[in-house]
């Protein structure tokens, strides 16, 4: 088995912080050599250093996921996030923020995730709405499989008549905006995936010192497993090693579009559990 010595796996942690989880075609390339092993050894080898972002408060069960874009070959690590305020029902799972890390950066085809554990059903249910979802490879410690075979008789998209999916969504024509949102925030906008109740959002949060972060809204056929933007966003700090407590934020603005706002509520509730004094900023869309 591949694995990366304790100082190989700080730097990599290192390195991981500043890209939010992102490892380039080169970058795996590199790290094959490195170990002199297959690209699913490697992507199992990244599992502690993806681990090693898990905010588990409650649970302390930190998990870890290394999600793989078949078309640009690049990878995208992902771990489970606990508000120690807040429902467990916010819980993001890692399978659910690797997938998020990707889709945010413009993968187009999961082909295969490497978990630390076993997914739960929750996780299984999430990853059905892939675009990939009848060909996904998960990697687990002791076992490679399938979704399918962890998912058979599966309720998805197409029993609800969805020709859309996640990671290959349509994207959203928007007419106008209540106030002016940065380019970046309209584009996330569009590529929400909201199919089943049209509540495209997507959030931005602005901090002082460490960049700016942002989320999508993306739904599941079966409802729950879907994430909020507000989520989404803040899987992303934790993957640059920041919680919302401590990265100095400044605003943060959830657009939405007109008519079908339902995200307010629990964007509020979480920022109200980390500071009170930030007051989100809403923008709603119109669509064309
Ligand atoms: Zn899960």
């Amino acid at each position: 088995m591949a694995v990366f010595n304790p100082q190989q796996l700080q730097q990599l942690q290192e390195q991981a912080k500043r890209t939010c989880g992102y490892f380039s075609k080169a970058q795996l390339s590199e790290l094959q050599s490195q170990l002199n092993c297959s690209l699913d050894s490697l992507l199992k080898a990244l599992l502690p250093v993806a681990a090693s972002f898990s905010q588990a408060p409650i649970s302390h069960f930190n998990v870890g996921a290394v999600a793989y874009d078949e078309i640009t070959q690049s990878a995208y690590l992902g771990a489970n996030l606990e508000f120690s305020h807040q429902a467990l029902s916010l819980v993001v799972h890692a399978e659910q923020s690797a997938i998020n890390n990707a889709w945010l950066n413009g993968a187009k085809e999961i082909s295969f995730i490497a978990i630390t554990d076993a997914p739960c059903g929750y996780c299984r249910q999430f990853m059905n709405e892939l675009s990939t979802s009848k060909r996904l490879s998960i990697m687990l410690p002791t076992l490679d499989t399938k979704l399918t075979e962890l998912l058979p008789s599966s309720f998805g998209p197409q029993e609800l008549d969805n020709p859309e999916r996640l990671l290959a969504s349509n994207i959203v024509a928007i007419k106008s905006f209540s106030s002016d949102i940065s380019s970046k925030l309209q584009s996330h906008l569009q590529h929400a995936y909201a199919p089943y109740s049209k509540n495209f959002a997507a959030v931005e949060i602005c901090t002082q010192t460490h960049g700016v972060f942002y989320g999508r809204y993306a739904e599941n056929a079966a409802y729950n497993p879907s994430l909020s933007p507000m989520q989404s966003a803040l899987s992303q700090l934790a993957l640059a090693g920041l919680t919302i407590e401590h990265a100095n934020v400044v605003e943060v603005t959830l657009v939405q579009s007109e008519g079908f706002e339902n995200q307010q509520a629990v964007t509020e509730a979480v920022l109200a559990s980390y500071n009170a004094n930030i007051k989100p900023k809403y923008v709603t869309a119109k669509l064309a």
